[in-house]
């Protein structure tokens, strides 16, 4: 089967977040079983491109439409850890990927319409007919529109295609001029089609994903769940419901190769289930580089993008309440906001000299292997979580995970008190109220069990470790699902 992945992101060469990581890891996985997976991308300036082997140009002035006329592309090809992958560049003066930035630009919705268009263009020209577009988030969205509005008509009859939402917080609500931007009708405007579900007048684009794809999934149970019955659906409950013969959950996987503290190349002491030493010793490393003092006690972490999103006043509280618990905080996070930037930034500055307490401001991949291996825990407080793959990790670093039961989080991680899973499947603690309190009977459970109980605590360390969330099974998963569309 030949399945073309088009999205915004793919780790190592372009992360932003968990996205790059599924993008990876699942078009390693489809590759390892025999299948033909090739990646799209925008070329941004701003790419690790020296992530990128033989990166060579493939096709010169693609002419891709644009309103009344239209832009000329190259198309580089190279290959990501392995996987093939196609990098679009655009020749324009809108420069839509040289900002120096992947997102956050004022006109993301006509850069990524651009995109979507200009990935099926290169398709349709140079001769590629995939089985399956495999797209994701609003980005994308308008990848099976256009092609079963234009595409098809031409010779691309028989391509099927499903499409991932993995976050529907953000759907590319923009104005009608993205269809004349893209070559698209304006009859697409209606209620059943692009037409925003709750501002008249207003095209959403993860919308036209939902509607024209031949299935849908997001990445977990809860959260397919969550999106069709709560406000968590910002305004596309109706949508999901009216498609929901063809939408499911499918929980994502991580990548082995990359995350395993048994033959992590980024960490210096590896380690087992059954031998633990190393991650002492990745401890005492990482309060080495932290500037943390070597003292008996639990290292409670952070590593997550800071966004309202992940819960900013209750990671600013567990940093508090560890302290005044005697644990230490380590906290590893970007901000894209001015305001939850400076925030932290000045708890950063109140916490420098503490002996306890390293907050580090940044997106560093390297540290965060580290943080993973070296904590003891690691707190995802979420407002909501589609599927997290940070407890993901943690768990397979024996960290135990304190998280709110949400979405994806609430699918992974098993109370070790409350849940009514056997023992070995418990890996963790969580909280329902996205409240302080709430944090404080998670978080102070998980640090109680360590300092009063530390047999059953490595046992609950053992147990996430034993855990399998690699990609093997939903990999099936998506290969049913792709055969299921194409039969
Ligand atoms: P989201 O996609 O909402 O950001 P996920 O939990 O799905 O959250 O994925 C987050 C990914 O990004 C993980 O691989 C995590 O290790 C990584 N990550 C988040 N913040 C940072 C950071 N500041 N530095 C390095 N890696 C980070």
């Amino acid at each position: 089967m030949y399945i073309a992945m088009v999205a915004s992101e793919c780790a190592p060469v372009a992360k932003v977040g968990g996205l790059a990581d599924v993008i990876h890891g699942l078009s390693r996985e489809l590759q390892r079983r025999g299948e033909a997976v090739e990646v799209f991308l925008p070329m941004y300036d701003c790419m690790s491109y020296d992530r990128i082997e033989g990166l060579e140009q493939c096709w010169a002035d693609l002419w891709v439409p644009y309103y009344s006329d239209g832009i000329f592309c190259d198309v580089f090809r190279g290959r990501v850890d392995g996987i093939n992958a196609c990098f679009i560049k655009p020749r324009s003066r809108e420069n839509f990927f040289d900002r120096g930035a992947y997102y956050g630009q004022e006109d993301d919705p006509a850069r990524f319409a651009f995109y979507s268009r200009a990935a099926l263009e290169f398709m349709y020209k140079s001769g590629r007919r995939p089985d399956v577009i495999h797209c994701h988030d609003w980005q994308t969205g308008l990848v099976p529109v256009a092609l079963f509005e234009i595409y098809q008509a031409l010779g691309m009859e028989r391509t099927r295609v499903c499409y991932t939402l993995h976050n529907v917080h953000h759907q590319g609500i923009t104005g009608p001029h993205i269809l004349h931007q893209s070559g698209l009708g304006m009859h697409l405007m209606s209620p059943e089609k692009l037409g925003d579900n709750e501002h008249p007048g207003a095209v959403n684009l993860m919308k036209g994903g939902i509607v024209y794809s031949n299935f849908v999934t997001t990445v977990s149970p809860s959260y397919a769940d969550e999106i069709r019955w709560t406000p968590l659906g910002h305004g596309l409950q109706s949508t999901l419901n009216t498609h929901a013969a063809k939408f499911g959950g499918v929980l994502n996987g991580v990548d082995y190769g990359t995350w395993n503290p048994e033959i992590d190349p980024q960490l210096p002491y590896h380690y087992t289930p059954a031998d633990l030493a190393g991650k002492f010793r990745d401890q005492q490393a990482l309060r080495q580089r932290l500037w943390l003092q070597n003292r008996f006690k639990p290292v409670v972490a952070v590593v997550s993008r800071l966004d309202a999103q992940k819960g900013i006043h209750l990671i600013s509280h567990a940093l508090f309440f560890a302290l005044a618990n005697r644990a230490q905080f380590v906290l590893l996070g970007s901000a894209s906001d001015a305001s939850i930037d400076a925030h932290f930034r000045a708890l950063k500055a109140r916490f420098n000299d503490h002996p306890d307490c390293h907050l580090e401001l940044g997106y560093d991949e390297e540290l965060s292997h580290l943080i993973y291996a070296g904590a003891d825990m690691l707190v995802i407080p979420s407002a909501f979580e589609p599927c997290g793959l940070t407890q993901i990790i943690a768990m397979k670093y024996g960290t135990v995970p304190v998280v709110r039961a949400t979405g994806g989080l609430a699918d992974t991680v098993f109370d070790a008190n409350y849940s009514d899973k056997p023992f070995e499947q418990r890996t963790g603690f969580t909280f329902n109220d996205f409240d302080e309190a709430g944090l404080e009977s998670a978080l102070g459970r998980a640090i109680g069990l360590w300092y009063d109980y530390p047999r059953y605590f490595s046992q609950l360390m053992r147990n996430s470790m034993h855990q399998d969330y690699s990609w093997k099974q939903p990999a099936d998963h998506y290969l049913n699902i792709y055969r299921h569309i194409l039969s």
